[in-house]
């Protein structure tokens, strides 16, 4: 039977992920691999990553973006940089890549991005026009240097960490003469500030601690501005050392037009249009998805070098003679170390579907908010009138979900149009989905794939913890943990998802999912659609029930009940994203000139790898579910035949619906065989390419 001839290249990973028709992605990508494959890789495997402080080989880094042109990679042309339009792709992208061989080469990249962000999203334009430009490199005949900027939000133990309600930065009036711009003294205290060895521009949250100053906001602080601008001490990072994190100190005097949005003086009070929570959700929201990316793109890097290892184990010894079945497979001779792979490559995949999906939304979901935006400032819609007019376009959200999944002949294409040119409508429904996808990008990629991270250490034995394991499996896989970790730990995606997932048009669109993957063949579909049905029933079933004390189950302080289901979402987010991009690959790898002759082994292999990955979602979340209905459901003492037992009233349904899930099982093993054996036959090249 034809099975995968080589590991997938260009050709298939732009099917995949929806970019074969952007040159200026492709660009941007291998701009990113020649850095990655070269500078990155000859730092880490010259031990760079074993200091703490900031270093001129570290700083090779900078240049090498500057001069590739990632340092620009946010800016639109007007501003220094080649991307038109929204850039989300693209960052996530250029991540992966650096990440493939170090994550903090891939922070380092985006580090300045996520300083100018907050000016990005939600400055004035004149912010916009004077700070983005500073910040790509100088071009030729142009006398400056290039700006770099850093987010400080995080502040010293016990103020705020990832929790942006409690601030200790602050900020007051110094000075206010009449009809001129107001003074402001800021302090603010960082902790774990990326950067911060040579940033110029501080973009830092503050609250006030003035009469004369309203709320909290974000501010512009530069390392010129009269005062303290101490970069303070490096952090002892054990992970990521090819970014710069330091704990700054400052105390600057700055006008109030670094306010990040403006600001508007009402009574006599300086009132900033945005807090910096406002700010904030509206950064992360979109930075957390390249995050995400990173640790799936570490599980992808780390096939190859695990299939070389384990062909190679026992050659040169004196049994296993060339062309015997122990030198040419090695370890490959064993089903486990295969079978185990699959489950890294899996999930690899799944994750980099999940995030690039979720990265592809946020392209086309920028022009649609600021379009909302105007939209509401031209009718003169503010504040609650806003949601009101949202609330009001729920309906058509939910209609467009409809008929946007109704099986093939069965919409009405003018109503579907007419629902595509509706923008709220169509702000609503990419809101309920990047609300989820966003967060579940975080938190799943990174949570399950720093575990599987370790799985694939151990794939490669004593050798995978030595620094001079190929493909540096063993930093990666502690770098996954800060993945984890930062822009948000787990907890709080998981509270995230715990307010989003239930939102009407998020759980139409579950139904929508469920009932397309019911229509489809594809191996694991079944069980897939029984899992989302499961997870749509616990849901209802916590939502209206209560424990034996009669307290509410689905509530926000219960995180015993919520977080449990979130985590299982990300499963089955997972999981259909995967499949959903086998099924583009099937489409159109076999008209791809490139691909045609070889499509129908790397179909079929990839069909496995989505089947597998779609087998362990529906178990894992078939097992929260079970836990969290049987676990807290209230129930009799009854007689069984083993002595007394409690018997759950109401679980019918549940246990029908889970049936559903085990019986959808059905071959789906015999998928994991299939794609276990390819890896026996896959061709891989002779050598990494990059050094060891
Ligand atoms: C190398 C590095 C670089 C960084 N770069 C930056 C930067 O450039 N700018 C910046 O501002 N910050 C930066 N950070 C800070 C980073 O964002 C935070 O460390 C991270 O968000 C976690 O916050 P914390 O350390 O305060 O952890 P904590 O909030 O103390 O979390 C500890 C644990 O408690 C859990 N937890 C927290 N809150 C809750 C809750 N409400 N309910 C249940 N569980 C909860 C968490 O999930 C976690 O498991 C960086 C950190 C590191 C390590």
């Amino acid at each position: 039977m034809e099975t995968l001839r080589t590991l997938p290249g260009d050709d298939v990973r732009q099917i995949l992920w929806r970019y074969a028709d952007r040159f200026d992605l492709q660009m941007a990508v291998q701009s990113a691999r020649s850095i990655a494959r070269s500078v990155v890789a000859r730092l880490v495997a010259d031990g760079v990553r074993n200091t703490h402080e900031w270093t001129e080989r570290k700083a090779e880094l900078l240049k090498a973006f500057d001069e590739s042109g990632l340092t620009s990679i946010y800016m639109d042309p007007a501003q220094g940089g080649f991307i038109e339009g929204p850039k989300n792709l693209a960052l996530a992208l250029v991540a992966m890549e650096l990440a493939w061989v170090d994550g903090g080469a891939a922070t380092s990249a985006l580090a300045s991005c996520l300083g100018l962000a907050p000016i990005h999203e939600k400055g004035t334009d004149e912010q916009r026009a004077h700070y983005l430009p500073l910040c790509t490199p100088p071009q030729p005949g142009e006398d400056r240097v290039c700006r770099r900027a850093a987010f400080a939000l995080t502040e010293p133990l016990p103020y705020v960490g990832v929790d942006t309600g409690i601030l200790g930065g602050k900020m007051r009036v110094q000075s206010w003469d009449d009809g001129a711009e107001p003074l402001l003294k800021v302090e603010k205290r960082g902790r774990f500030i990326t950067n911060m060895d040579f940033a110029d521009i501080v973009t830092a949250a503050v609250e006030s601690d003035d009469p004369r100053i309203k709320g909290s906001c974000m501010i512009i602080l530069e390392k010129d501005d009269p005062g303290t601008f101490d970069r303070g001490a490096p952090t002892l990072k054990m992970v990521h050392q090819l970014s710069s994190t330091r704990d700054p100190v400052m105390s600057l005097t700055v006008p109030a037009s670094r306010i990040i949005g403006g600001y508007d003086v009402v009574d006599g009070v300086i009132v900033p249009r945005f807090s910096h929570g406002e700010i904030i959700a509206s950064v992360f929201h979109r930075t957390r998805i390249p995050v995400g990316l990173m640790t799936s793109a570490k599980l992808l890097s780390a096939i190859e070098p695990i299939i070389r290892y384990h062909r190679q184990r026992f050659r040169g010894g004196s049994v296993g003679e060339p062309g015997s079945r122990r030198h040419e497979l090695g370890l490959q001779m064993n089903e486990d170390a295969l079978q185990r792979l699959v489950d890294v490559w899996a999930t690899g995949e799944a994750g980099c579907s999940l995030g690039l999906a979720a990265a592809r939304l946020a392209d086309r979901f920028d022009p649609i908010e600021r379009e909302k935006d105007r939209q509401f400032a031209a009718q003169g819609i503010k504040g609650r009138k806003q949601l009101a007019a949202l609330k009001d376009s729920q309906e058509r959200a939910l209609e467009y979900v409809r008929l946007k999944y109704a099986p093939a002949g069965q919409a009405d294409p003018a109503r579907l149009a007419e629902l595509e040119a509706d923008t709220l409508a169509q702000f609503v429904y990419m809101d309920a989905l990047a609300g989820v996808l966003n967060p579940a990008t975080k938190l799943w990629n990174t949570g399950v794939g720093a575990t599987m991270m370790r799985e694939a250490v151990s794939l490669v034995g004593g050798y995978g913890i030595t620094e001079d394991c190929p493909g540096f499996l063993c930093h990666k896989w502690m770098d996954a943990q800060l993945e984890a970790t930062y822009e948000g730990p787990e907890a709080v995606q998981r509270r995230h998802l715990t307010l989003t997932m239930t939102n009407p048009v998020f759980l139409e669109l579950v139904r929508q999912w469920s009932a397309e993957l019911r229509r489809s063949q594809a191996g694991g579909a079944a069980a897939l659609a029984g899992a989302l049905d499961l997870w749509l029933w616990t849901l209802d079933f916590l939502q209206n029930g209560a424990d034996r004390d009669g307290k509410k189950l689905y509530h926000g302080k219960r995180q015993g009940v919520t977080f449990p289901l979130a985590d299982a979402l990300g499963w089955l987010l997972a999981a259909r994203s995967l499949m959903q991009d086998v099924a583009v690959l099937a489409a159109e790898a076999p008209a791809s000139p490139v691909l045609a002759e070889a499509a129908p082994g790397l179909t079929a292999f990839y069909a496995d790898m989505a089947c597998v990955q779609a087998a362990r979602a529906a178990g894992e979340a078939a097992r929260v579910c079970a836990e969290l209905v049987y676990g807290y459901g209230c129930g009799q003492a009854q007689d069984g035949p083993g002595g007394p037992c409690i018997v759950f009233t109401g679980s019918e349904e549940f246990a029908r619906l889970r049936q559903g899930v085990d019986q959808g099982l059905h071959g789906t093993r015999l998928a994991k065989d299939r794609a276990a054996e390819a890896l026996t036959a896959v061709m891989i090249p002779e050598a990494l390419d990059y050094p060891l």
